[in-house]
């Protein structure tokens, strides 16, 4: 399944995305302290003398010296003829998108840069006034945020640690094994460390000509921080560390894609701007990062030539061969658009690689979605105060040699820093500007921001608002007023003068080749429906009870003592794999599991995507006449003008005040109706 019409393949020259065609111009300066005229609504009173001092200090229109002590760029030029006249005037009115940038950490410069280039307010220090956007370095948690943006998702961090990936596509696998084979075969250890010995005897024994080579990883390391390649499975450390060090050994990826007979990985960056609905973007081009040995098929000689066979960067660096480039095209890291070029002449396909990536990308966003929503219910309760949220992800991608890109890892923090260390005598080290990671890292996080503007969305709704009153002839003639004077658009728009953006929408865009993939999704449904007390992230044992109960799973063949001992079982198990011991119940993995056994025991003959599918809408359909006789109910007890009656409805007592939202409500009425409708 490939997405029809990818975006064009990245050999389109990487810098055309990077210098604006002439810097933009700021904005004729503000009042200084307190509430500028352009300052937004509803900022309340004007700070303090102090915060006023504080804010005041950090968004002056100068150009700052970034820490490695050049004055940033983009926003120290000034274009001729824009300070005055109407132009100006109307950016000192427009309030500007403020953000906090205190938590940035690494991403502080890239994330500088890009400010100025949009023209917006940074408040280094924090802020006493909520910022529109908060640009975290590491996590969610970083600051408490009742409003606004930020840029990360809780949850995400331990989603995307190896074991957990490995699981969450190895559940995908379980459901959609062609569509999934792109992740290597993976085992987790230390509990699957039986499995993986008895696999490999097996597979061998199938194939003797097989002579495989393991990678092992340990949880939550990065920068090849603790790998090492083994031949067999009595070749794995199992003294000592592997008990208090779970990892993920995997398939090695023997035949890589080799650039001058080196072999390199890519890092994609990804933008998930939202969560519910699914939207995310992809950045038309990345980094390519090379190992620093030549390349040669795994043997017992060279397992352990780090500089042969890991791409890492923080590894490869210290390698004597490492190449610094100020080219994007030669060194030991280069843009992607650069090696697609390379290809391209070579006669390779590009477009099917590009359309193969965008189907890696979306795919394992799928796989990761449904437990990411189980962190979001939980840490921003659906009514509760809460900031929205998006983030940047790094996808680590390796090329096969036939091309087959395949997933190594995604980073929910990737390294957005745009200068590296070079040490000018033996210990004494200087930061200097990484041209290859400033051209595509500032334009990454410009581009999100750009994406999640938020005056934008506000200006979109006034248009929309105003078109609403505007009659269809009058429309038809504003626009072609507007086609004739192509300027109209440009002059007004705060992005005038901004180079393209270089983050491309491929969902929902390609929503209708993947949508038949999220039934996880629609499973983390039903168990966010039935965790109750909001805030948690797993289900007691009278949740499932529930469950079963209003989606009328149980009978004759499996009874409500069946179901506690499902739920104990299932339970116990996951909790016994140490993955987080701080709450009770069952997790969301643990009730897939529960799930994909009750799919197998009602529909016996079907593929298990086709079980798990005829269970969701058996369930799904089960609570819309529920809610529907809730609804019917309520309605009866507000004509009857009763002050308190009750209404059993599997064994629910509701009272008069509606328990589903009006919008809910409607939905889950004309689903019922659609339900009925598709069936008889
Ligand atoms: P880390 O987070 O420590 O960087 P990775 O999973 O990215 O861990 O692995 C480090 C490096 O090892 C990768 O950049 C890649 O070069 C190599 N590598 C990882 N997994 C495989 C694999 N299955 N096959 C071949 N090479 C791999």
């Amino acid at each position: 399944m490939e997405p029809a019409g990818a975006p064009p393949p990245g050999c389109a020259p990487a810098r055309e995305a990077e210098e604006p065609p002439g810097s933009p111009a700021l904005p004729a300066e503000e009042p200084q302290g307190g509430q500028s005229a352009g300052a937004p609504p509803g900022e309340g009173a004007p700070p303090p003398p102090a915060a006023a001092e504080r804010e005041r200090d950090h968004h002056g229109a100068g150009p700052q010296q970034g820490p490695s002590g050049r004055a940033a760029r983009g926003g120290g030029r000034r274009a001729p003829g824009r300070r005055g006249g109407e132009e100006g005037g109307c950016a000192a009115r427009r309030p500007r998108v403020t953000v906090d940038s205190s938590k940035a950490k690494t991403s502080l410069e890239a994330l500088k840069i890009s400010l100025r280039q949009l023209r917006w307010r940074e408040f280094p220090f924090g802020r006493r006034l909520p910022c529109d956007i908060y640009w975290h370095g590491v996590s969610f948690h970083d600051n408490d945020i009742f409003s606004g943006q930020v840029n990360k998702f809780p949850g995400m961090t331990e989603m995307v640690r190896k074991i957990t990936l490995s699981r969450a596509v190895r559940t995908m696998q379980d459901l959609f094994p062609l569509e999934y084979n792109f992740y290597p075969r993976s085992w987790i250890l230390p509990e699957e460390f039986p499995l993986f010995v008895a696999e490999v005897r097996m597979m061998k024994d199938s194939d003797p000509s097989w002579k495989p080579t393991f990678i092992v990883k340990p949880d939550g390391g990065c920068q090849g921080d603790g790998i090492y390649l083994i031949k067999d499975p009595s070749d794995i450390r199992l003294t000592g560390s592997i008990q208090s060090r779970p990892a993920v050994v995997q398939e090695y990826i023997c035949k890589p894609l080799l650039v001058d007979k080196l072999k390199f990985d890519i890092r994609l960056y990804v933008l998930l701007k939202s969560l519910e609905p699914l939207e995310i973007y992809i950045a038309k081009d990345g980094l390519s990062r090379f190992c620093t040995e030549p390349y040669q098929e795994p043997t017992l000689k060279n397992l352990h030539q780090v500089f042969m066979h890991l791409t890492n960067y923080s590894l490869n660096i210290h390698s004597g061969n490492f190449i610094h480039s100020d080219s994007v095209n030669t060194g030991s890291k280069r843009t992607f658009s650069s090696i697609l070029c390379r290809l391209s002449s070579r006669g390779a396909d590009v477009k099917k690689l590009w359309s193969d990536i965008i189907s890696l990308v979306i795919k394992t966003i799928i796989a990761l979605t449904p437990e990411l929503k189980v962190y979001y219910q939980s840490d921003i309760p659906a009514g509760k105060p809460g900031p929205t949220c998006f983030q940047i992800l790094g996808f680590d991608i390796l090329l096969m040699k036939n091309l087959k890109p395949v997933l190594l890892e995604v980073n929910a923090n990737p390294s957005m820093r745009i200068e590296h260390e070079q040490e000018l005598s033996p210990g004494v080290f200087e930061n200097v500007p990484s041209p290859v990671d400033e051209e595509v890292k500032v334009a990454v996080i410009r581009d999100t921001l750009r994406l999640v503007d938020p005056h934008k969305k506000k200006r979109k709704d006034i248009q929309c608002q105003t078109l609403e009153h505007v009659s269809e002839a009058s429309e038809e003639l504003l626009d072609a007023g507007r086609a004739d004077r192509p300027e109209y658009e440009a002059s007004r728009s705060p992005e005038a003068g901004l180079p393209s953006l270089c983050l491309k929408q491929v969902f929902p865009k390609y929503a209708k080749q993947f949508n038949y993939l999220r039934l996880v999704d629609r499973v983390a449904a039903l168990f966010i429906r039935f965790l109750g007390v909001k805030g948690t992230t797993k289900l007691g044992p009278t949740g499932f009870r529930t469950f079963i109960r209003n989606c009328k799973l149980s009978n004759s063949n499996f009874s409500m003592a069946s179901v506690d001992i499902l739920y104990i079982d299932i339970t116990r198990r996951w909790n016994s794999m140490g993955i987080d011991h701080k709450e009770s119940g069952m997790c969301l993995q643990a009730f897939v599991e529960a799930f994909f056994c009750l799919a197998q025991k009602k529909y016996k003959s079907l593929p298990l995507h086709e079980q798990v599918a005829s269970l969701i809408d058996f369930c799904e359909y089960h609570l819309a006449a529920l809610d529907e006789k809730r609804l019917v109910c309520g309605r009866g007890i507000v004509e009857r003008r009763s002050a308190v009656v009750p209404c059993q409805v599997d064994g629910l007592h509701l009272t008069p005040a509606a328990h589903t939202p009006l919008l809910n409500r409607t939905a889950t009425a004309s689903k019922f109706a659609d339900y009925r409708n598709h069936r008889y």
